[in-house]
């Protein structure tokens, strides 16, 4: 196994470490005869520390940085331009190693702030209202590129460490079509060596991959469980989320049921507000009976639309009529203000190619000296 690990370390010389968890910069500290310990150090360099740079490990022995330097990099996605929103949220486009792009929101309000972060270049599951379907799935992010965005971001808005920071996996792609490298970013994410942000904080939100959602019920340490319902019956949610042919809502909710939760804990459903095709009050009263049962809390999210797509959002009254049926059924419902409409980084927006025009070059968003 070890001989094996060698190998392939030294045919791939200019590997990227950025994303490699303990267990296997401890492999990679011994296959360069160092003692394992060694590992750990680097993994709290990357990630605690951040250092971005093998030279700045200045903790680790100079003959063990300069074959580390010889052989490996250190890199993570490269913000590429920002659109800073009136309400305080920036949406940043990044680019990954072979050019591709993805996009991170950051979102501060008074106590925390939240960052919604992508886990695949586009996405494949093809709903019918969300800008992202629009650009199909390219592939799926790697763990150092999820770990990574959330780096590149608290160090470009300054968020000092320890504070409280919300991660949500709803910007671009389906996370439990990624489970393995989003489970893999969340351990480095939340490893108190690592960025040691609270895993209680960070959200899954899923359209509803029912057997990905039994496989994370099994992870031993995991995210909150988000669902994106939608709909109230089978024939709607079809009819604006395919992926409900293959997994329909009766299985769905059973996989939610089954979920472990801990004292505190809720399943979340989302509920994006389509004018006229799943906002009435009977809607309301059938996602209320769908989800008796569940310890959980409905976000109602007011749509946000754009000329590709053919829906509209509910209005403002109807929005609060929904909420209130599910609250006289004692389920509590929220209203999600979605964050930077302005610059089309709210949920469900996230997508490049209708956008360019409204992000701009990271040194044109920068604060500009007085002339
Ligand atoms: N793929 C995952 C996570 C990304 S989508 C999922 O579907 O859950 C994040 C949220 O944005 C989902 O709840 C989705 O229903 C919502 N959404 C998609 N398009 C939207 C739009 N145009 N307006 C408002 N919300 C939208
Ligand atoms: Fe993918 Fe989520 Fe958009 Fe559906 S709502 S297409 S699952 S990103």
């Amino acid at each position: 196994m070890k001989q094996e690990f060698m190998q392939q370390h030294i045919a791939a010389p200019e590997e990227n470490l950025f994303g490699l968890d303990k267990t296997e910069l401890e492999q990679l500290a011994l296959s360069c005869g160092q003692p394992k310990f060694r590992g750990a150090q680097l993994f709290r360099n990357l990630y605690a520390r951040r250092v971005g740079d093998l030279s700045g490990c200045t903790d680790l022995p100079v003959n063990f940085r300069e074959v580390l330097s010889s052989r490996y990099r250190v890199e993570y996605p490269e913000i590429k331009a920002k659109a800073a929103s009136r309400d305080g949220s920036v949406r940043y486009l990044l680019e990954l190693e072979d050019g591709e792009k993805i996009e991170t929101v950051y979102m501060p309000d008074e106590r925390r702030v939240t960052l919604c972060l992508s886990s695949q270049v586009g996405c494949a599951v093809g709903c019918r209202f969300c800008f992202t379907a629009l650009l199909g799935v390219k592939r799926n992010l790697t763990a150092g590129e999820i770990v990574g965005q959330v780096v590149a971001v608290l160090e470009a808005q300054q968020v000092p460490s320890g504070y409280p920071v919300n991660l949500v996996f709803m910007g671009m792609g389906e996370p439990l079509l990624n489970l393995a490298a989003v489970m893999k970013a969340v351990r480095i994410l939340s490893d108190s060596n690592g960025l040691a942000l609270a895993l209680r904080r960070m959200t899954v939100s899923t359209a509803g991959i029912v057997p990905q959602i039994r496989k994370l019920a099994q992870e031993p340490a995991r995210p909150k469980l988000a669902v994106s319902l939608n709909a109230s019956s089978d024939e709607q949610r079809t009819a604006l989320m395919p992926v409900n042919r293959k997994y329909p809502l009766s299985e769905l909710l059973q996989a939610c049921r089954e979920f472990p939760l801990g004292p505190r804990d809720y399943v979340t459903f989302e509920y994006v507000l389509l004018d006229g095709i799943n906002d009435s009050d009977d809607d309301a009263r059938r996602v209320a009976a769908l989800v008796k049962g569940i310890k959980c809390k409905v976000n109602l999210i007011p749509y946000n639309g754009g000329s590709e797509l053919p829906y509209r959002p509910s209005a403002l009254g109807r929005v609060l009529a929904f909420q209130e049926v599910l609250r006289g059924r004692d389920i509590p419902a929220y209203i999600r203000i979605s964050r930077g409409q302005d610059v089309m980084a709210a949920c469900g927006q996230l997508k490049l190619a209708s956008t360019e025009g409204t992000t701009v070059p990271v040194e044109a968003a920068l604060p500009q000296p007085p002339a």
